[in-house]
């Protein structure tokens, strides 16, 4: 039978799939001596479970009635025992961390009479009872369902009444009356009174607390996240430690660095006389953690050797909670900590310079999705005015937009296409769909360690918290600080990177790695530590990394930026602009000698576009793919053109003959579903000329470049293709033109002749088709809209997101490749590829080519190369190498 639970001292790190990570480090603290209070760990299984069946399932009970008893024989103590109850908190832990999403509940076995008992053994009635209400309150919303707000109206309604500005000046008898006032508002509410029974207490709260992992928040932030909806979280049932029994009592939140810059040190944020949930949820401020060294150095002692313990054995940053019961540490939690992408960066080089992680585990820790973000601009320095106020740097970046002052606002906002900053005083996680919505968060409470700041940096989000001298007016939308007054929709800037928040918009500078990429400048700080992931991972990358460029500037762009060639040339856009009427003229030609001469004119001006990409590419290979889309989109607008026409006929203009030729042929040309229409090959094949004038282009550009004495390596791709016969077809044109111009200039001309894999026909027949190819590249855009039946134009809009909510996909095929349907495809095309023709060469250029999961999937599959857009060049490489890993 399966094992439910397991003590903390039976689990380990790397068990965080059963036990959540939360579990999994508690049973790792245990394991190394550090001080943990006791407890035991239900196993994401039982939740699994508990939730696809709801009831528990069979033995569970049992196995934590075992765990309990000898939780409570080791503590010497009974759960809710009267004369000196043991007390228990029951938290939720995923397997990857979901801060804030899911419940906690603490103080579990209060009850009447073992409240009387906790403020004789704490002596301190007013604890007692400020724990009895805490325990209902968590237990009413969160287990019986009444909502939390029920409970704060009943707590400042006692407030007013006493006067008493906060919690603090309420004494025990004031508390006391409220524990009963809960206890009224749960019966009214539910018909039931609150549990006296502590067994039940645990019971209820370990499946309410299993429940809470399909909360609506909890499924938006996994979606957000990418967290998949089925792995369940995990429970710790532990013993409660108080940091709230007084001056010689607290609790904080460390980093073994600083989590920003990679910076070594202890680092983190001290609250004396308080429960951890009071530092996290930002409603008083906090200290430095270094104050804790002048309030109690024995403790600050301890807790720099579990630091540094801790930092050795998971060879990584670590963040810890912790809580100080009169004078005694106890570690709480801990996990290899959330960074910003600037401290991945500088954490790999660091712990590689200390010889703590191997090159190859650096490179393993930072990624292509942060390396994008450190590519972003930020603030024109010269440029800023005095801040209206500095709060903590806690997410960096930088943003713009209309201060907000509710979630609702600002998703409203941000669906109307505005950009929006949202400003509070703190964050609770139901702000989440506000922080999804803003580019931005700002609060005027709570560190660096406080909801706000650690969702946001999650989350890749600007976010600037603590801003005390913003003064927050929510009820009237505004703020004021510095003497100024924002109103609700009025523009700031926020820079995450300094803690700044001004007035209006501040103009935009480019990354300091975005201009190291450009000029190659820069060695200090995060440029050196980009350099070096670079470097490795180019060194130990098998993929090679193109681009997709169709300009001299952006190919000499992407080449700066380390592409090794262009994996796609797209001519589409040397056939707009001017030279539309050519187009328009070839198409409209009644003869063949009318189309010639359309071609002709067509031919120095395409040459010319080569002669530039092959010039800035010299050495490398540049993949030029024949023209691709429908005719129709050179030519006007079927309605508008008629509208035009008659237009004129009414006002007895007489017609044009131009125009009335041009509706002719837009009507012949028509299109019901012109994305399965002529396209691609097709359209080479049935429009005479038009594939023979681009490759004598290619050809003659070639020839232009090589008297120049350049190395020029155009490759000609054929887009489209179903069927090998047509790549026959074309190719034959190819080899005839190549020769022409090889025996008209006297300048050998050897293009090699590949084809797109766009379409499903053409990934199942690869085999037939490599044999008129040497080399593919998948069009993985084209290749998902078909193989799915999807059009990205229409169904993106459409019906995606409610497809994301219900989880049919966790993420959008367009973005990430699905591996089962359309990589299967890849990977049947370069098996049945490869073994017609061994040499053939493989790569990819859709979308996916610069998507880090993508990338790693194409490595898998063997691919030669991946080409994507000369910006994500960078990440593509850094990619590349972490999948060779
Ligand atoms: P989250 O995953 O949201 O951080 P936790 O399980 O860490 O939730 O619990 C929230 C807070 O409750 C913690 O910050 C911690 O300070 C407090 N807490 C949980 N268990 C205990 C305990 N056994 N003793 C004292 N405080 C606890
Ligand atoms: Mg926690
Ligand atoms: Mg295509």
């Amino acid at each position: 039978m399966d094992q439910y639970v397991y003590a903390f001292t039976e689990g380990g790190r790397d068990m965080a799939g059963l036990l959540g990570g939360k579990g999994a480090n508690l049973a790792e603290m245990t394991r190394l001596g550090l001080p943990v209070p006791l407890g035991f760990t239900v196993t994401t299984e039982a939740c699994r479970a508990y939730l696809s069946t709801g009831a528990e399932p069979d033995g569970l009970a049992d196995e934590i009635a075992a765990h309990l008893t000898a939780l409570e024989r080791e503590s010497g103590r009974r759960l809710g025992q009267a004369d000196d109850p043991l007390l228990l908190s029951v938290r939720s832990g995923a397997r990857f961390s979901m801060p804030g999403m899911m419940e906690t509940i603490l103080d579990i076995g209060l009850t009447d009479d073992s409240v009387r008992g906790l403020a004789k053994a704490s002596g301190s009635e007013r604890f007692a009872f400020d724990s009895y209400r805490r325990l209902i309150q968590m237990f009413g919303s969160t287990v019986m369902g009444v909502d939390s707000a029920v409970f704060e109206g009943a707590l400042s309604r006692l407030k007013e009444s006493r006067g008493a500005p906060d919690d603090l000046h309420l004494d025990a008898a004031d508390l006391a009356r409220l524990v009963e006032t809960y206890k009224v508002l749960i019966r009214e509410r539910t018909g039931e009174p609150f549990p006296q029974d502590p067994a039940e207490q645990l019971r209820r709260s370990i499946l309410a607390v299993f429940a809470s992992w399909n909360s609506e928040r909890a499924r938006l932030y996994r979606r957000r996240e990418r967290i998949a909806d089925d792995l369940g979280t995990a429970i710790n049932v532990q013993r409660m430690v108080f940091g709230n029994l007084g001056p010689d009592s607290g609790s904080g939140v460390a980093f073994t660095r600083d989590p920003a810059t990679g910076r070594p040190g202890p680092y983190g944020d001290y609250l004396s006389n308080a429960q951890g949930e009071d530092v996290v949820a930002g409603i008083r401020n906090t200290v430095p953690l270094t104050e804790l060294q002048r309030l109690d150095p024995p403790s600050y002692a301890r807790l720099r050797e579990h630091l540094a313990t801790l930092e050795a054995h998971y060879r990584d940053l670590c963040d810890i909670e912790f809580t100080i019961e009169r004078g005694t540490l106890w570690m709480l939690q801990t996990r290899v900590g959330k960074r910003t992408a600037e401290a991945a960066f500088a954490l790999a080089a660091a712990l590689a310079d200390e010889g703590i992680i191997t090159p190859d585990e650096a490179l393993a820790r930072v990624g292509g999705e942060g390396l994008a973000r450190l590519m972003f601009p930020r603030f024109d320095a010269s440029a800023v005015g005095v801040a209206l106020a500095n709060g903590l740097p806690a997410s960096p970046g930088a943003a713009v937009g209309a201060a907000v002052f509710d979630c609702a606002e600002a998703v409203r906002r941000a669906a109307a296409g505005e950009s929006v900053v949202l400003v509070r005083q703190e964050t609770t996680p139901d702000d989440l769909p506000g922080m999804v919505a803003a580019q931005a968060v700002v609060t005027s409470r709570g560190g660096k360690t406080s909801h706000a700041a650690v969702v946001a940096r999650g989350m890749g989000k600007v976010c600037v918290c603590g801003a005390e001298q913003l003064d927050v007016d929510l009820n009237g939308r505004r703020f004021t600080a510095s003497g100024v007054t924002v109103e609700e929709g009025t523009v700031i800037s926020v820079d995450g990177s300094t803690g700044a928040v001004y007035a209006g918009a501040v103009p935009l500078v480019d990354s300091v790695v975005m201009r190291y990429f450009e000029t190659g400048e820069g060695s200090a700080g995060l440029v050196d530590a980009v350099a070096r992931a670079m470097g490795h991972a180019d060194a130990v990358r098998r993929m090679e990394v193109r681009a997709n460029a169709d300009t001299p500037e952006d190919a000499a762009r992407a080449r700066r930026f380390g592409a090794q060639g262009i994996g796609l040339c797209r001519t589409e856009h040397m056939f707009l602009g001017d030279r539309r009427q050519l187009v328009e003229a070839m198409i409209l030609a009644r003869t063949g000698e009318d189309r010639e001469r359309a071609l002709e004119a067509l031919l120095p001006l395409q040459r010319q576009d080569f002669v530039g990409i092959l010039a800035a590419m010299d050495g490398l290979p540049v993949t030029i793919r024949l023209l691709d889309p429908p005719l129709h989109e050179f030519l006007p607008d079927r309605t508008e053109l008629a509208v035009r026409l008659a237009a004129a006929e009414a006002h007895g203009d007489g017609t044009s003959e131009h125009d009335a030729e041009l509706l002719d042929a837009v009507n012949r040309m028509h299109e019901e579903n012109p994305m399965l229409g002529l396209r691609g090959v097709r359209l080479g094949l049935v429009a005479p000329g038009l594939v023979a004038m681009q490759v004598r282009a290619i050809a003659e550009a070639v020839v232009e470049r090589k008297r120049a004495g350049g190395d020029p390596r155009a490759e000609i791709m054929v887009p489209l293709i179903d069927t090998v016969e047509e790549l026959r077809l074309v190719r034959e044109e190819v080899e005839q033109v190549l020769a022409e111009v090889s025996a008209a200039s006297g300048v050998p001309v050897a293009c090699p002749v590949g084809t797109m894999i766009e379409l499903p026909r053409a990934a199942l027949t690869a085999g037939d088709i490599a044999r008129e190819a040497e080399f593919f590249s998948f069009g993985t855009n084209d290749l998902t809209q078909t193989t799915w039946g999807f059009s990205r134009d229409d169904v993106e809009a459409a019906f995606f997101s409610a497809y994301l909510d219900k989880g049919i996909f966790k993420v959008s095929p367009f973005e990430t490749i699905d591996r089962e349907g359309v990589g299967r495809l890849v990977e049947i095309a370069v098996a049945e590829g490869r073994a017609a023709r061994a040499e053939l060469k493989i790569g990819v250029c859709g979308e996916h080519g610069g998507d880090p999961e993508s990338i790693a999937f194409f490595h898998a599959a063997g691919l030669d190369y991946v080409s994507c857009s000369p910006f994500r060049v960078p990440v593509a490489r850094l990619e590349a190498g972490r999948a060779a890993l």
